[in-house]
């Protein structure tokens, strides 16, 4: 059987604050193969970009605290590893993209030297670029991400180029480090609605052609419905489900995936759906059992007790609700 890239085991972030510990990841579990294509969608606040960025080391420790789990890239813990593997990971393998390119890219450099400093860095070449060489492959990242006039790019400062412009320009630079895994964390959120499509339709077609697998966290559900093999619902700090994007459209089974699907607004008819009453729990102290059950209308007494674990509904479709215990699987007293 084919060996995951990225294999996310039972992660737990806490973070210390004034007042007591936020106990916001419980237990992520997370696959990603090569080459796939993988969607994470769940309302603000749910931890999705906490999980991408324990990913890449990016959480500041303190005031976070990983007290469990595992993050395998090709079977190495990224957690553990030293200052050089680590270097190594995100020069060479894994890259991300973040939701505000204004905030990405530094305003006093130009973007020739942030995307030649990508180059220089990336270690692709396994030997030390000359300038010209390193020229020459910021030009073709450019024109790769389809800005015109990569010369006169190059001269510019951040706050010369529009929002969209400025996300390609994080988008070359995240092909010029990653070899294997895009992190896209919200790419489309701060651009113009005009915008926001070609760039996910850029970021699609540039992964298939460079046979590189991506996770895409976005909160326009169509557009991971399009995108990607395979979705994990997130809420509260859990995956609540996991299935192929087909099947999980079709046919969510988690009341939470329900809801939130329900919220699309449809332009055919039947306007916006009820969406979910309430709000995401207080990580300080988030409720005991399925962190759901105080917003679950179909809410059963085990719920308040116990966590509910993933139960395997067919192959590739698994749910962690209770309404699915017959499908087997383990409980977790909480
Ligand atoms: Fe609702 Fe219970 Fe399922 Fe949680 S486990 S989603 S509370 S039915």
């Amino acid at each position: 059987m084919t060996k995951p890239l990225l294999e996310i085991k039972n992660l737990h972030v806490w973070f210390k604050v004034f007042g007591g510990i936020l106990r916001v990841l419980d237990g992520v579990n997370f696959t990603v193969m090569s080459e796939e294509k993988v969607g994470l969608v769940g309302e603000t606040g749910c931890g999705k970009t906490t999980t991408m960025k324990a990913i890449m080391r990016l959480l500041s420790m303190p005031p976070a605290i990983i007290p469990k789990g595992e993050i395998l890239f090709k079977g190495k813990d990224i957690l553990r590893m030293n200052r050089a593997e680590l270097q190594q990971i995100r020069k060479e393998k894994i890259s991300m993209i973040f939701q505000d390119p204004t905030a990405a890219l530094n305003p006093v450099f130009t973007i020739g030297t942030q995307i030649q400093d990508a180059v220089r860095f990336s270690g692709k070449s396994g030997r030390k670029m000359k300038k010209d060489e390193i020229k020459a492959r910021a030009m073709q990242v450019l024109k790769e991400v389809s800005l015109p006039d990569q010369e006169r790019v190059l001269h510019n400062y951040p706050i010369q180029l529009s929002g969209g412009m400025r996300q390609r320009v994080c988008i070359s630079m995240a092909l010029v480090s990653a070899s294997e895994l895009i992190i896209g964390d919200e790419p489309e959120t701060s651009l113009d609605v005009t915008i926001k499509d070609q760039i996910l339709r850029l970021l699609k077609e540039l992964v298939e052609k460079h046979n590189t697998s991506i996770i895409l966290i976005s909160h326009a559900l169509g557009t991971v419905k399009n995108m990607t093999d395979k979705v994990y619902v997130m809420y509260a700090g859990t995956m609540v489900e996991l299935a192929k994007t087909k099947d999980l459209f079709a046919h969510p089974l988690h009341p939470y995936s329900k809801g939130l699907l329900a919220a699309i607004p449809r332009l055919t008819g039947g306007g916006i759906g009820e969406g979910i009453d309430g709000h995401i729990p207080e990580y300080i102290n988030p409720p005991k059992g399925c962190r759901f059950h105080p917003r679950c209308k179909q809410v059963m007494p085990m719920c308040k007790d116990k966590k509910p674990p993933l139960f395997k509904v067919s192959e590739k479709h698994e749910v962690a609700c209770f309404l699915f215990q017959n499908f087997g699987g383990d409980c977790i007293d909480k």
